[in-house]
């Protein structure tokens, strides 16, 4: 098989996604990596791409430049991955998808609710896919959570508890690290901080494993370290387009919490228990009934959760894994279109402007909501 010509912007030498993003579009050997415009620095980008075989012709000292030299061309890339800082997404997204190439963004998709509505319409306009990198939709038990869900196993779903809330910005004397201080400056961060970054996780993950958008939400957000002008803490109550409520909490301030991603899905029938920094083993309580665990890779998982599942059971994936599962996801729907033919139904639960879409509608009206005391607002 012809692997897909793939393109990359960002991600380069020291980055903390660009790793992740290579290593599992590598994993099944269905993407070379023919293209890029990886740093900032124009000649650390060139060097890095030296360093990953990219053919000097295709690498690029920015991103326009890379998209000139790319639509040129008759073998054009299938997929161009952006993994620069969030700022530039929208821009960038955009010129690619204009250009006739299908772009896998990394989140958040756009700064503004506005922005991302145009992205959406200029996906459907063009033709071409936008995914949105949510790569914890990926983990094979999250797609069983999903499947059990669409299946009824839970009955209607009355009640789902996400959080994702880490420690890592909890020291008051680091307030004032670059790294740290431009993620609560308005100017560069917009309207929200934790709920943006960390938060918009675990939102999309109780939309994703609901089958539900949401439909109002009321935010109360707290900066507890001192001077900061944005949250830090926030708790969210959603209400979603099926009925259930949502009600998230995320936090920078967690002291103790690694990567604490989790999901809780309760419904008339039963409930189910997700962690992220476990995620080989989801938890599964019928009303009434005894706790079962389901491992991943073990016996009766939906065919979703079987086809997600890569190593034998027992053998610890992870997050690589989950984020190759939407580049494998995204391959089968581009070549089945190079191919003329309908593509795989499994492969199409990858996470797409749309959600990008709902997301920044979230962040925006929880910023007003949070503004107003905490009052519905609808989005
Ligand atoms: P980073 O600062 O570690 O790396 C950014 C990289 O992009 C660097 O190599 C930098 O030189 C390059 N870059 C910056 N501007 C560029 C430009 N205009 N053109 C080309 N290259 C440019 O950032 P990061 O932590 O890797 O985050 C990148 C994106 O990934 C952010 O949007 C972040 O929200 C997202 N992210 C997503 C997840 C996830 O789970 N999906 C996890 C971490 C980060």
């Amino acid at each position: 098989m012809t692997r897909l010509q793939w393109g990359m912007i960002g991600g380069g030498a020291g980055s903390q996604i660009g790793p992740t993003h290579r290593i599992s579009a590598g994993m099944d050997g269905l993407y070379q990596l023919t293209a890029g415009a990886f740093d900032i620095d124009p000649e650390r980008g060139r060097a890095f791409a030296k360093s990953l075989d990219v053919p000097e012709d295709r690498t690029y000292g920015n991103w326009q430049e890379m998209l000139e030299g790319e639509r040129a061309r008759t073998d054009r890339l299938d997929l161009v991955t952006v993994a620069t800082p969030n700022a530039t997404h929208y821009e960038i997204s955009k010129a690619f998808l204009e250009a006739g190439f299908h772009v896998l963004c990394e989140k958040p998709l756009t700064m503004t609710a506005g922005e991302a509505e145009e992205i959406v319409a200029l996906s459907r306009e063009t033709g071409k896919i936008c995914a949105v990198n949510y790569g914890y939709s990926g983990y094979a038990l999250v797609r069983q959570m999903r499947a059990m869900v669409a299946n009824g196993d839970l009955g209607r779903i009355r009640l789902i508890k996400a959080e994702f809330a880490h420690g890592f910005h909890a020291d008051a004397e680091e307030a004032d690290n670059p790294r740290v201080r431009w993620r609560y400056d308005p100017a560069q961060a917009g309207t929200s901080a934790v709920f943006a970054d960390a938060g918009i996780h675990a939102f999309h993950m109780a939309c994703f494993v609901s089958g539900q958008t949401p439909s109002a939400l009321s935010a109360d957000f707290a900066s507890l370290v001192e001077g900061r002008q944005l949250e830090d803490d926030a708790m969210i109550n959603i209400r979603l387009n099926g009925g259930t409520l949502c009600r998230l909490w995320t936090s920078a301030v967690a002291v103790g919490r690694m990567h604490g991603l989790t999901l809780q899905v309760f419904g008339e029938k039963g409930g189910l228990s997700w962690q992220q920094q476990h995620p080989e083993q989801l938890y599964w309580t019928p009303v009434n009934g005894r706790t079962e665990v389901i491992e991943r890779g073990g016996p009766g998982l939906s065919e979703e959760a079987q086809r997600a599942s890569r190593i034998p059971v027992g053998h610890a994936e992870g997050m690589p894994v989950a984020f190759a599962n939407i580049y494998r996801d995204l391959a089968e729907v581009l070549s089945a279109e190079r191919e003329g033919r309908a593509p795989d139904p499994l492969a199409l639960g990858f996470p797409a402007a749309e959600d990008g879409m709902w997301s920044m509608r979230a962040i925006e009206a929880a910023a007003r909501s949070a503004k107003s005391g905490g009052s519905w607002v609808d989005l």
